[in-house]
């Protein structure tokens, strides 16, 4: 199905949150929930009219609304340049969170869906939840302790080695020691200790962001290996969809979205709508800041 190609209005620095609506309009399943069922909540009215304002928009609408609200409910001063990797996660949160809210109002968070065959609760949460086992092993005395552990995003560190699957692994064994020891219930004291993650289920959306910005607030602008695709186990198979793509230095600069539909490429700058080749998607995806991924092996 074709995408519509919506630009959106700059009010005067929105191209941080304008990147991050760009990137929730290529999250086709969740939109799909929102504006074809009837739900109602603050965000998601909001969200709502935004969709059909896109929908229905010829070349570019003004989304001053949706973009207010947010700001306002993260106490933004005006005209200022954000992080788009926090109003993405404020605005995904309270989506997820709106919907479930609505489905348990109406008790309907058991019913089956069956083209997924899961609960429409599980649905809505394997939307954008990745659910983790976290083990923790003590140097010490090799005593295991495990917990739950469920997040929304991928938050990788940029390693010497610039490699994507190389860092998913160090995000999944990380170490505890330094300043950062454990606390063994065990042993009764702080210890060297092994984090592994292992994952239990992964989401229909997955966010990537890269840790581009250090301890001093400075760009690290180092060239990545990112995948188009990539495999988590054998159930889950991830397709590159979308990039957020920040220019220019840590105080200023400009966020862009870049989409991708099969082997059509298009840059979402503002108001401006464009195609682009497979070479600058290329260059881009090198250098990317928050990476949307969507699985195809779960919901056929
Ligand atoms: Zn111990």
């Amino acid at each position: 199905m074709e995408r519509k190609q919506t630009g959106l209005n700059n009010g005067g620095n929105n191209c941080f949150f304008n990147s991050v609506l760009q990137l929730l309009y290529d999250c086709t399943v969740l939109n799909k929930y929102i504006t074809s069922n009837n739900i109602e909540g603050t965000i998601l009215n909001i969200y709502k009219d935004f969709l059909n304002n896109y929908n229905n928009g010829s070349h570019s609408i003004n989304p001053s609304k949706i973009t207010r609200h947010i700001s306002s409910d993260l106490g933004r001063n005006r005209n200022t340049q954000e992080d788009s990797d926090v109003y993405l996660t404020y605005i995904f949160d309270c989506l997820i969170s709106e919907i479930n809210d609505d489905i348990n109002k109406k008790k309907i968070a058991n019913l089956t869906i069956t083209s997924a065959n899961i609960k429409l609760c599980d649905f809505i949460n394997s939307l954008g939840t990745i659910k983790m086992k976290k083990h923790i092993t003590c140097s010490v005395c090799s005593n295991v302790s495990s917990s739950d552990e469920n997040i929304n995003k991928l938050y990788l560190s940029i390693d010497k080695d610039k490699n994507f699957s190389q860092m998913i692994k160090s995000y999944c064994r990380d170490e505890l020691n330094g300043e950062n020891k454990y606390k063994c219930d065990k042993c009764n004291k702080k210890v060297d200790a092994i984090i592994d993650r292992t994952y239990e289920s992964m989401p229909k959306y997955l966010f990537v962001t890269l840790k581009r910005y250090n301890n001093r607030n400075q760009k690290i602008a180092d060239a990545v290996d990112i995948p188009y695709m990539f495999n988590i186990g054998d159930k889950y198979e991830y397709h590159l969809r979308g990039i957020i793509y920040h220019m220019g230095s840590t105080g200023g600069g400009h966020y862009v979205y870049y989409g991708r539909r099969n082997n059509s490429f298009t840059q979402y700058n503002d108001s401006t709508v464009s195609d682009v080749s497979e070479k600058e998607f290329e260059d881009v995806k090198k250098h990317g800041y928050i990476y949307l991924y969507a699985a195809t092996k779960i919901y056929k």
